[in-house]
């Protein structure tokens, strides 16, 4: 029997929604799930944000941006996860550029220095619908209509069908707001960062909060009756082309070679490498 988790955040709860033998490898096993290079960049994207609203209204600007990038770059080049990249030159300055890109795509739908920010980078502990939640949440706003609570992304936009789960993490965040602080936030932002930026905008909703937290419970408990019974399906799909653990999964090793020969898989694919 494997232990229930002590907390649940989003990304692990999705992560067993994907494929559950993913999450027994990644939260059970504990096998090593480096980051890769899309993952290093939202990390200084986000990083170089926190720092730029954490100062006053008037100094976040671009330039002040772009000072602050140059600063903490040293910091990431020498992280051990970069290293292992191993990037050529002209990888890290690709790499560097697609950073900028996300940071200044901010801009593309906000005036930073018109934000009232009230916190940034906020650790969150929550019981949600008696599932203990935790999450961090890069930006809590106070707005005209009340607070707002933001998330950056750096990979693309969800398709249209693919909305409401993407705003589902943010109605999560606002209800674990809402149990900290007793108020219901008024607003969640999904802002996602590039050239041409998107924003992801829901109003939200004791309806809303209730039918985001029941879901996140009903994880909760399959995720419950999985550890209890010590049996953690696959559940194979396009994701097993990005999947870490494809080298020891034979049925993501199936599924990726399948739709390979069907040219349903990219060849860039990262797990190609590990099969
Ligand atoms: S390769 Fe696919 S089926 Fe196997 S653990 Fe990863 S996501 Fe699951």
């Amino acid at each position: 029997m494997a232990n229930l988790p002590r907390s649940f955040s989003v990304s692990a709860a999705g992560m067993y929604k994907q494929c559950p033998r993913r999450w027994k490898h990644r939260y059970v096993d504990k096998i090593p799930d480096p980051p890769g290079e899309a993952a290093l960049i939202g990390t200084f994207a986000h990083h170089v944000l926190e720092m730029l609203c954490e100062k006053d209204p008037e100094k976040r600007t671009i330039e002040e941006a772009k000072k602050i990038a140059r600063d903490t770059w040293p910091e990431t080049e020498n992280n051990s996860d970069f290293k292992s990249l191993n990037l050529s030159e002209a990888d890290q300055k690709e790499f560097r550029w697609k950073a900028w890109t996300a940071i200044e795509g901010l801009w593309g739908l906000e005036n930073p220095s018109e934000v009232n920010v009230l916190s940034t980078e906020k650790k969150i502990s929550a019981t949600l619908s008696d599932v203990p939640f935790f999450g961090i949440i890069d930006r809590l706003d106070e707005t005209s209509a009340g607070t707002a609570v933001t998330d950056y992304k750096t990979g693309k936009p969800p398709d249209p069908s693919y909305k409401k789960d993407a705003l589902n993490q943010i109605v999560l965040y606002a209800a674990a707001v809402q149990f900290e602080t007793g108020k219901l936030p008024a607003k969640g932002r999904l802002l996602y960062l590039g050239k041409n930026s998107v924003e992801l905008e829901v109003d939200i909703s004791e309806e809303l909060i209730t039918k985001s937290t029941g879901q996140f419970a009903e994880t909760w408990e399959n995720l419950r009756g999985s550890c209890e019974e010590d049996t953690f399906d696959t559940q194979v799909g396009p994701l097993c082309g990005w999947c870490p653990y494809a080298g020891i999964c034979e049925d993501g090793q199936k599924e990726i070679k399948k739709r390979l020969a069907a040219g349903r898989m990219r060849p860039d694919a990262p797990a190609l490498q590990l099969i």
